[in-house]
């Protein structure tokens, strides 16, 4: 549905006028297009978690020989699955006192970032080696298929800051594990790693509690 609403508005704009430096008081009308959200888009708490489930597609031997790659992108391409992904991780947070949300590189990032523009709260990149600009705290960790390294801006959290961490998938908790040391270096109280996707077998939370652990889709 679509709403189109004719605004218009006086704006002032104050802007200087050749080198007599006159000003003048503009008039702008605008036309601006609301898009209202579409009956689609209404929350589907009970079938949510197997519509997600059925979408998560399973690609073997990737990256790797063995691994069982969870491919979350058919969600990420799906608008009604898409947002219903996000809004598993917004029921979670809204029972939550949170200053800031930190998403792991990089599919963190998708669902980290949506997460936090819809609670008003700032973004935190956690990167792979080498990608931030500026100083940074530095964490080792191993994947289920390799070794890594990532980083944080020394500056994005400040002391004492309530934290929630972020990411599409867990399964050894090498990379969330480490992720929370890094968020503890800067002196950030991380209070929930929430992920998408749990690969149970793998036993990844023992490796962040007593930090709480949140996950939708459980293998
Ligand atoms: P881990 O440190 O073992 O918990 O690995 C978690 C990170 O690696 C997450 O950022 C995932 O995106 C990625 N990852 C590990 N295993 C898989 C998998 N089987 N399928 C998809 N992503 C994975």
């Amino acid at each position: 549905m679509r709403t189109r609403l004719r605004v218009a508005f006086a704006a002032l704009i104050r802007c200087p006028m050749g080198r007599t430096g006159s000003r003048k008081r503009k008039e702008e009308s605008a036309e601006l297009t609301f898009h209202s959200r579409p009956l689609a888009f209404a929350p589907m708490p009970s079938t949510a978690i197997e519509k997600l489930r059925a979408a998560v597609r399973d690609v073997p031997d990737f990256p790797k020989k063995g691994i069982v790659f969870k491919d979350i992108t058919p969600i990420l391409n799906d608008p009604v699955l898409f947002r219903a992904s996000i809004d598993l991780f917004l029921d979670r947070c809204r029972s939550l006192q949170i200053d800031r949300i930190v998403g792991i590189d990089a599919r963190g990032f998708l669902f980290g970032s949506a997460v936090a523009y819809e609670l008003g709260l700032g973004f935190v990149p956690i990167r792979k080696r080498g990608k931030l600009p500026y100083k940074t705290e530095l964490a080792k960790y191993s994947l289920e298929y390799g070794e890594a390294e990532m980083e944080m801006h020394v500056d994005a959290i400040t002391a004492g800051e309530r934290i929630v961490l972020v990411d599409d998938l867990l399964a050894t908790g090498g990379t969330s594990a480490a992720a929370a040391v890094l968020i503890r270096k800067v002196g950030g109280h991380l209070l929930e790693a929430q992920f998408l996707i749990e690969l149970e077998f793998l036993q990844g939370r023992k490796r962040i509690e007593p930090t709480p652990v949140t996950s939708f889709l459980k293998y």
